[in-house]
């Protein structure tokens, strides 16, 4: 069936046509052409194949998103029978069609009770210039436009785009777009390791200053001119920066004490990832907002939105006029009917409770067996998202000399023996589908282990430690 999909290009053919006409995301284009790229032809459950028939772990879920696997025949039917019946219409002029109303229903049921109405998009990035644009509306309308900054957090990552790049906090994506734009501020993210354990504080006591920043920041740019405050339940694409428990709590506190509208981005964390149905509910935060893409249609087809919440939905709707804001693809008839077939699928499956009872935990305990390796520093994990820090130093935390870049020797290695973990300075973090079981954890854990000492064995070689 591959061979016929494809034609019987070889890889190389591929890899020439690639290299000659594909412009690839957040990759350096010389150094991918001189390389070629992996194709990938196929997937099935939590595993992939490429053009040269080696099978992959995908411990990534493609890209946060794949929470059912590959091929599932529930969203295969809802993407075809929607396809057949209406492959596309809009909701601008008085419109709307059933997929875009089933699911809006569906994620007011499944969301927290604050939550009734959804405002969709096309994909993360587009949801958080949604909310830029939504919580500067809201404010106007409540009286004070003057509420226009945006508090985020260095080392976020809420998109691409103008917007959700300026919200996010990686600065060598602003420095590519002279971002970020007006009324987005930074504070420094929660994270213990990196910020915590220099300053002495234990986990708790250092989530608590973490969220002090905040309140330094409302105070410094003047609580009256601030829209709200943007952030990862858990950083995901920062590098699985799982907050201490106190952080959150003392944010909403935070939050609440100067009015200003919380925002939690649950791109990665919302549908389970967690081992709740949004991280939020996790961590024990009432957002006002939240934005999601990524696993609402487990990636199989480019959806987004955000979930408005009353606090904001009453003042939109109840005091009129156009919110001049939206895309040609909100509410799009077949990703909202892939969502909707997804969601349901995931209740059936009733994956959010066994991440929470049943794999997560086993999963976290699989990571305290590899803190044992020489090479890891902390493990953190949080439902089925993992990060294991390399150092070269056990005893003393010591990392390697930024030069080696070590999380790229192991991803390396991972590469070569079929496992895709991912490497963010020096985490390596996954991500694997919520349908993994007990037994592919097992062989997940094997395959770091291996890629561990692979790692380790070149790094005695080379005399880095
Ligand atoms: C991936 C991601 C986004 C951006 O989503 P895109 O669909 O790539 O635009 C935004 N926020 C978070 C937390 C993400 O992980």
């Amino acid at each position: 069936m591959t061979e016929s999909l494809y034609r019987g290009r070889t890889t190389r053919d591929w890899q020439a046509a690639d290299a000659a006409h594909f412009l690839h995301p957040f990759t350096d284009f010389k150094a991918l052409a001189a390389r070629g790229a992996r194709i990938v032809t196929r997937g099935e459950g939590i595993y992939l194949w490429d053009s040269e028939g080696q099978r992959i772990f995908d411990a990534m879920s493609g890209l946060w998103c794949v929470n059912v696997g590959y091929r599932q025949q529930p969203l295969i039917d809802a993407a075809t029978r929607q396809m057949q019946e209406l492959p596309f219409y809009n909701a601008f002029f008085q419109t709307s069609t059933p997929p875009a109303i089933e699911l809006a229903e569906l994620l007011a049921e499944l969301a927290p009770p604050q939550f009734q109405h959804v405002f969709f998009a096309g994909s993360g990035s587009e949801s958080n210039d949604t909310i830029v644009r939504m919580v500067r509306r809201y404010w106007a309308l409540m009286g004070q436009p003057q509420r226009q900054v945006i508090i985020s957090r260095w080392n976020g990552y809420h998109g691409s785009t103008m917007a959700g790049a300026s919200l996010g906090g990686m600065p060598g994506m602003h420095e590519q777009g002279g971002l970020p734009i007006p009324g987005i501020v930074h504070i420094h993210q929660p994270h213990w390791w990196e910020h915590g354990r220099r300053l002495g504080l234990s986990r708790e006591q250092f989530g608590l200053q973490a969220a002090q920043w905040l309140e330094d920041k409302i105070l410094e740019v003047g609580p009256e001119n601030v829209a709200a405050f943007i952030g990862e339940p858990v950083q995901g694409a920062g590098g699985v920066i799982v907050p201490p428990e106190s952080y959150w709590p003392e944010i909403q506190r935070i939050c609440d004490r100067y009015g200003i509208l919380l925002v939690s981005d649950e791109v990665i964390t919302g549908f389970g990832r967690t081992g709740q149905w949004f991280g939020c509910e996790r961590f024990g935060t009432r957002p006002d907002l939240i934005t999601f893409a990524k696993g609402v249609t487990s990636g199989y087809v480019p959806l987004g939105g955000v979930m408005v919440g009353q606090r904001v939905a009453q003042v939109l709707i109840e005091k009129g006029g156009e919110f001049t804001h939206g895309y040609t693809y909100s509410g799009h008839p077949v990703a909202c009917a892939v969502g909707v077939a997804n969601l349901r699928l995931i209740r059936e499956l009733k994956l959010v409770e066994r991440v929470r009872d049943e794999t997560g935990p086993y999963m976290a305990e699989l990571y305290r067996q590899l803190q044992e390796h020489p090479l890891v520093g902390e493990v953190q994990s949080c439902g089925l998202m993992g990060a294991l820090t390399l150092v070269r130093d056990k005893g003393t935390n010591e990392p390697f000399a930024p030069e080696i870049d070590i999380a790229m020797v192991c991803r390396g290695h991972c590469f070569g023996n079929g496992l895709i973990m991912r490497a963010v300075g020096d985490r390596m973090i996954v991500a694997p589908p919520l349908v993994v079981t007990r037994a592919q954890l097992d062989e997940m854990a094997a395959l770091i282990q291996r890629c561990l000492d692979l790692t380790l064995a070149d790094a005695t070689r080379n005399g880095w430690l």
